[in-house]
């Protein structure tokens, strides 16, 4: 699905978090959204989700406005800090999930949920794990299951807001490549936060470098690595 951010303005009170924000995003892109903190890059994140309203400009998803339809309604997956898994549900409950809390009409047979969880533990080889509460994996393994409850819903958009920033390197760059692989598997178009310039250009198809709620620069991970718009790119290289 293509997203367009089109004149997107949002303050908190007097201060401007997002200062008239334009960006075309092609459908099945990966973008990777980089920038110092404050930058704006989270908002921009829940604002896309439907988390937050926004004050000007509009959304749209493959040409149609969707500044006013509710996250539920929007074919969204998300990986965010807040939205941890349910400490209090096994693996199996926290990818089911999305899944159970569905409108009567829509929702799968308990057969049906068993099945697609079953299938997307086994992608994220944890089917094994299915029956571990969350304090029972390492830091990765959760992330893992984060992917996989965020795909359950069948998102047609993935946005991840700093999904690995809390884990080791080596476990970082295992992630990244279960994000890379996701993505494609799942042809959706993904939008992940990072702080980390080696995440960015790693695996991103383009990157967004934001500054100041504000875009600075869009462009490949060659195009940003070779000709850095920002000061502060400079700072991570
Ligand atoms: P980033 O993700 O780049 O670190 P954020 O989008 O989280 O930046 O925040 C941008 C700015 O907006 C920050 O200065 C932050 O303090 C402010 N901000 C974000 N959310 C709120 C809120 N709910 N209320 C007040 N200020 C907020």
């Amino acid at each position: 699905m293509s997203i367009q951010v089109k004149n997107v303005s949002k303050s908190f009170g007097s201060f401007q978090a997002l200062k008239d924000i334009s960006v075309d995003i092609e459908s099945g892109e990966l973008i990777a959204l980089l920038g110092p903190s404050g930058s704006g890059k989270t908002t921009l994140l829940r604002i896309l989700a439907g988390l937050e309203g926004l004050d000007e400009g509009a959304i749209y998803f493959d040409g149609e406005n969707i500044t006013n339809v509710s996250p539920k309604e929007r074919k969204v997956g998300f990986v965010f800090q807040h939205y941890a898994l349910f400490r209090h549900m096994t693996v199996f409950e926290n990818v089911a999930y999305g899944l159970k809390v569905r409108p009567r009409k829509t929702r799968p047979s308990k057969q049906e949920i068993a099945k697609k969880v079953n299938e997307l533990l086994e992608l994220v080889k944890l089917q094994n794990f299915q029956d571990r509460y969350p304090s029972q994996l390492s830091g990765g393994q959760r992330q893992r299951v984060a992917l996989a409850r965020a795909l359950a819903v069948e998102p047609k958009v993935l946005l991840l807001d700093e999904p690995f920033g809390a884990l080791d390197a080596k476990v970082r760059k295992e992630l990244r490549r279960w994000l890379r692989q996701l993505h494609n598997e799942f042809h959706v178009t993904s939008i992940f936060v990072t702080h980390d310039q080696e995440e960015a250009l790693d695996v991103a198809d383009r990157i967004i470098v934001m500054n100041n709620g504000k875009i600075e620069q869009i462009g490949t991970p060659d195009e940003v690595y070779e000709n850095p718009k920002s000061p502060f790119v400079y700072d991570f290289l």
